[in-house]
């Protein structure tokens, strides 16, 4: 890329050698954010405003409890950049959301959506809220209202939220409900992970999961691992985990491992995953699993330090960190989750030559399938679930390959070759647009 001024960013970042406090979710991705500025040039005004979000709302969301009481919450919508295209990015209810933790997730989908070419930027909001603490009804009203104090800064062309962590489809469909009832007319385009009957896609659910199948599969395959050969764990059996371990024993890999919050059930012949229900479907199932199969229970943290071929982190974040990243015995590691590894235990990864195919593409499935409800719903034209899987296929595949070449011709790893394509695409868009005014 052309530039009059190049990044000032320090070549080499290990992160800190002392992880006793955990890295936050914006510090990691300004980490990550100099490493990949270190390879590349780009203009340095525009990597100076990469990092940093364009906006980040803070808003107050009153709620009518069952009992009469009002509680007044917090909500955050962080919009790190749009230079590609609307902001797009998950709507968080949890009671550990942070102002700063929007952040570095909405510099996560803008790079997310980068390196899948997707024509969005990044975003990510949230309610600190413990979502079991609500009935249905107030969960409801607190999505209502809440949309109404963020209903300014969104829209199909504006920000597109999501589900995320304690949303799910219902949690959207009434977004898209108070939305599309304030403008006077529907409009299903507001937000994607709809169901299906009012605009959703078909396939967006197990889209995460899908898409770390196949760049699992891939992988597995540019190694010399043939999948029918190759042993799998998969940490986290919900929607991401369950998804991706089912498909992967459908496609010849033997999964000898797998876990819930409560702990992992390891069986180097096999688990048969398709007899557990994931957590969506059964909380805790794996325990139940556990007690009826003949199979040897671990902790967490025993599954992550298997002697497996592939391992799957797809739970929560900070799972690989310095303190354990020498005892991952796996070759390759495929982040389901968001943010499984941190920054001093990738370096650890990478220097033992572990391949760590990173969040940002592999679990990139959920963006991508939610970019095809948004043109589905701008077209109101539903699509098959056979042309769902066909067209993320295509899209994983061309995503993944444009990353194996950077990883072939910069001798980079995966993650850097990730970030390298995903700044270059929006440092590019930034240096053509220009600054305004
Ligand atoms: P989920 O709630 O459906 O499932 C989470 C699973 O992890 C459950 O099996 C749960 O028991 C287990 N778990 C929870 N806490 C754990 C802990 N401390 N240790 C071990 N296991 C634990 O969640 P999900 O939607 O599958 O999301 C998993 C990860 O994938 C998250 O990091 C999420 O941000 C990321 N992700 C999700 C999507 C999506 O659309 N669902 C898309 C992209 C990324």
């Amino acid at each position: 890329m052309a530039s009059n001024q190049q990044s000032s960013i320090p070549s080499v970042d290990r992160g800190p050698a002392d992880e006793t406090t955990p890295e936050t979710a914006l510090e990691t991705a300004r980490r990550q954010l100099g490493r990949a500025a270190s390879h590349i040039e780009i203009d340095a005004a525009a990597l100076e405003r990469l990092k940093h979000p364009a906006k980040v709302h803070e808003v107050t969301v009153p709620l009518e409890r069952e009992d009469g009481s009002v509680e007044v919450f917090t909500g955050y919508r962080a919009q790190h950049d749009s230079v590609r295209g609307p902001y797009k990015g998950g709507l968080r209810y949890h009671p550990e959301v942070t102002r700063d933790e929007c952040v570095g997730l909405s510099m996560w989908m803008t790079w997310k959506c980068a390196v899948m070419d997707l024509p969005f930027g990044g975003a990510k909001g949230g309610i600190i809220v413990d979502p079991k603490s609500l009935t249905d009804d107030e969960k409801e009203r607190l999505t209502r209202r809440f949309t109404h104090e963020i209903r300014d800064v969104i829209g199909p062309t504006k920000d597109i939220p999501a589900p995320d962590m304690g949303t799910d489809p219902a949690t959207m469909a009434w977004l898209m409900d108070a939305y599309s009832m304030q403008e006077g007319e529907t409009i299903p385009g507001v937000v994607t992970g709809k169901p299906p009957v009012v605009g959703g896609s078909y396939g967006r659910e197990e889209a995460p999961g899908r898409s770390v199948a196949i760049v699992t599969r891939e992988t597995c395959e540019y190694y010399d691992y043939p999948l029918e050969e190759t042993t799998v764990a998969v940490q986290g059996f919900g929607s991401v985990g369950a998804s991706a371990a089912r498909l992967l024993e459908e496609w010849g890999a033997t999964v000898v491992a797998v876990s819930d919050v409560n702990g992992a059930v390891y069986d180097p012949a096999g688990i048969d995953v398709a007899a557990i229900p994931s957590h969506d479907e059964e909380p805790e199932a794996v325990t139940s699993y556990a007690a009826a199969a003949d199979v040897t229970r671990l902790s967490n943290a025993e599954l992550l330090e298997l002697d497996v071929d592939v391992l799957v982190p797809a739970a929560i974040g900070n799972v690989i960190t310095a303190d354990n990243a020498e005892a991952v015995a796996a070759d390759i590691v495929v982040e389901g989750a968001n943010g499984p590894t941190t920054f001093a235990a990738d370096t650890i990864l990478d220097e033992r030559g572990v391949h760590v195919v990173p969040d940002i593409l592999a679990n990139a499935g959920g963006v991508t399938v939610s970019y095809f409800e948004w043109l589905q719903d701008i077209n109101r034209r539903q699509w098959t679930l056979e042309r769902v899987h066909e067209e993320l296929e295509a899209e994983m595949i061309d995503a993944w390959s444009h990353l194996r070449e950077e990883v072939e011709r910069r001798g980079v790893s995966w993650r850097d070759a990730a970030y390298i394509v995903a700044l270059s695409r929006v440092g590019e868009a930034h240096e053509v647009r220009g600054l305004w005014p």
